[in-house]
């Protein structure tokens, strides 16, 4: 248990104002902004999410905007910050917004959970934040500073010390302020209590920290197991004449959910395989193929080792999910990292040289 919570409530608010980031989301109070912002951190860190951001809340200024956009406009625009499920959920929230509240978001947790990809952070989030309600917000940074000021032990993730977290957020979360209590928490998992080394020495709760009285830091939380990662081998096929390359669009339940990038194969195919592959299935025929080598993208849980083929030939005559897009614009589409990766390492000098193409991913949210 967590001695004078309402003390260290207190020094947490005091803190923040004094040391919190000029952040953009933090001048904002317009639910839809401080949502976006929300959506956009998740896994991804600041300083990559803030231009993305503010090209997103220009080009779709309010929620009745992005539930009329273009889902292949809002999957461009996400291109390159990676966990591509998140824009389409966006899409889905919005359009709930806007019909079942008529383009206002709810104040009250229960409707905002309610609506499609809120969990219960992201309702906390936005309920104390945009609407200064008392609601908690427990995300893996803010759960890590929770579990060290009242020394959870155990997985923090699960179970009754996920429990416990979520109590003690519950206990904090009434007084002051909250819009700002809930940053003031996240600001000092962000710049002091990180996972790795913790600067007690400048944290404002130090003297009621259990992890640093008891020398516990680095065990508290509980370190993660990490899951096995998975191998997996791909081909993809690199298709590319007159300026044209074909692209397939990716099923909203994978990898990289409604993007484009080249037809892929599973399994690592030699050309003349690959080749003949697309021509039993697909009926295309490539006069030549060419094996452009292999390349290693690393996703979350998974290794992904893809075997660039080239094909030569004009281009086929396809339907969706396939389609020809002009690599001068291939900006305008949703692709993914991988995508990018793959055609700037597997086509020719004079087809790249007509190639554009988005920024790249990272990951983690600081
Ligand atoms: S004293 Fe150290 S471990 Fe405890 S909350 Fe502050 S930074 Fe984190």
């Amino acid at each position: 248990m967590l001695a004078a919570p309402a003390d260290v409530r207190a020094r947490l608010l005091a803190w923040y104002r004094s040391h919190r980031r000029d952040l953009p989301w933090r001048a904002v109070r317009d639910p839809y902004a401080i949502w976006v912002s929300e959506i956009m951190l998740q896994q991804t860190r600041v300083e990559t999410v803030i231009p993305y951001y503010e090209r997103f809340l220009s080009r779709w200024p309010t929620v009745g905007d992005l539930a009329a956009a273009d889902p292949d406009d809002v999957r461009a625009a996400w291109s390159g910050l990676g966990y591509y499920r998140r824009a389409k959920l966006m899409m889905d929230a919005a359009k709930a917004v806007v019909d079942e509240h008529a383009g206002r978001f709810p104040d009250d947790l229960e409707a905002l959970l309610a609506l499609p990809g809120f969990g219960r952070y992201t309702a906390g989030a936005v309920a104390s934040i945009a609407f200064d309600a008392p609601a908690p917000a427990v995300d893996g940074n803010v759960a890590r500073v929770l579990a060290r000021l009242a020394g959870i032990r155990g997985d923090i993730t699960r179970g009754s010390p996920q429990r416990a977290v979520w109590d003690l957020a519950e206990t904090l979360a009434p007084g002051e302020s909250p819009r700002e209590h809930t940053q003031a928490l996240i600001e000092l998992g962000a710049l002091v209590c990180g996972a790795r080394r913790p600067k007690c020495l400048l944290c404002p709760v130090s003297d009621a920290c259990v992890a640093h009285a008891e020398g516990l830091t680095a065990v508290v939380p509980e370190p993660r197991k990490k899951p096995a990662r998975r191998s997996v081998e791909l081909t993809a096929l690199l298709w590319c004449t007159s300026g044209q390359v074909l692209l397939a669009k990716q099923g909203d339940d994978g990898l990289f959910a409604g993007l484009w990038t080249p037809p892929m194969l599973e399994g690592a195919l030699t050309a003349d395989e690959a080749r003949r592959e697309v021509a039993r299935h697909r009926d295309w025929r490539a006069n030549g193929a060419e094996d452009m080598g292999t390349m290693k993208h690393v996703l979350t849980h998974r290794d992904l080792h893809v075997r660039l083929v080239r094909l030569i030939g004009d281009l086929p005559a396809v339907s969706p999910p396939y389609r020809r897009a002009p690599l001068s614009a291939l900006e305008t589409l949703g692709l993914p990292s991988l995508a990018v990766k793959a055609l700037r390492k597997g086509l020719r000098p004079e087809d790249l040289s007509e190639l554009a193409l988005p920024g790249r991913r990272t990951s983690r949210r600081s």
